[in-house]
């Protein structure tokens, strides 16, 4: 079987789903996992997602993920992440995620090697939470395709084409 799409994404953990819906509608999107919805360690994750309060928090917030990593984490990345991530807990509110609060103040909770409280969550399961929410909105858009149980082998890139083959 051969498929043509403007945009290949490989697996359905929060990175894929939440990247398919933040791309152009008018793109063909297909999402390629190697099992179903539920087997990813996305699905798995309960403790939460950190985040910064604000952007007087990056420098903090860096530091904390660099002493939860063990100074292994790619510098540049973490700092990406901790611009980004107020920007992203807003997106993932706005399209249905329940974070914990009380009287509308996000209920945030601590984790390994950071200095404050920085984690949002949803109840003891927020991975399932997300992906469900995340899932839901995807069967809304037409022109977001999954395909299960089928896994990637090679991308193969020529003349500006990329190929994927699959099993
Ligand atoms: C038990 C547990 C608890 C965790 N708790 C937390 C937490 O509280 N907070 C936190 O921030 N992080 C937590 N993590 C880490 C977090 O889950 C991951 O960092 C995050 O989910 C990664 O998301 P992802 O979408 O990049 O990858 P994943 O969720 O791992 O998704 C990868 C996807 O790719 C698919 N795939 C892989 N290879 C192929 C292939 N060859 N072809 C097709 N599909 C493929 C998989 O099937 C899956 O769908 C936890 C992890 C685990 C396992």
């Amino acid at each position: 079987m051969k498929i043509h799409t403007d945009v290949l994404i490989v697996g359905s953990g929060i990175a894929g789903l939440f990247t398919a819906l933040n791309l152009d509608e008018k793109l063909s999107i297909t999402i390629v996992t190697k099992s179903n919805l539920t087997d990813s360690n996305s699905y798995l994750a309960q403790g939460g997602i950190s985040t910064i309060y604000n952007d007087d928090d990056i420098d903090d917030f860096v530091s904390d993920t660099l002493i939860a990593g063990n100074y292994k984490n790619d510098i540049e990345t973490v700092y990406l992440v901790a611009k980004e991530s107020k920007n992203v807990i807003d997106i993932l509110i706005k399209l249905g995620v329940k974070f914990d609060s009380v009287n509308g103040q996000l209920l945030y909770t601590k984790e390994g090697g950071h200095s404050k409280y920085r984690i949002v969550h949803h109840k003891d399961f927020t991975g399932k939470h997300v992906i469900d929410i995340l899932f839901s909105k995807i069967q809304n858009r037409k022109n977001i395709n999954i395909i299960k149980n089928t896994s990637l082998i090679d991308l193969i890139v020529e003349n500006n084409v990329c190929y994927g083959e699959f099993v």
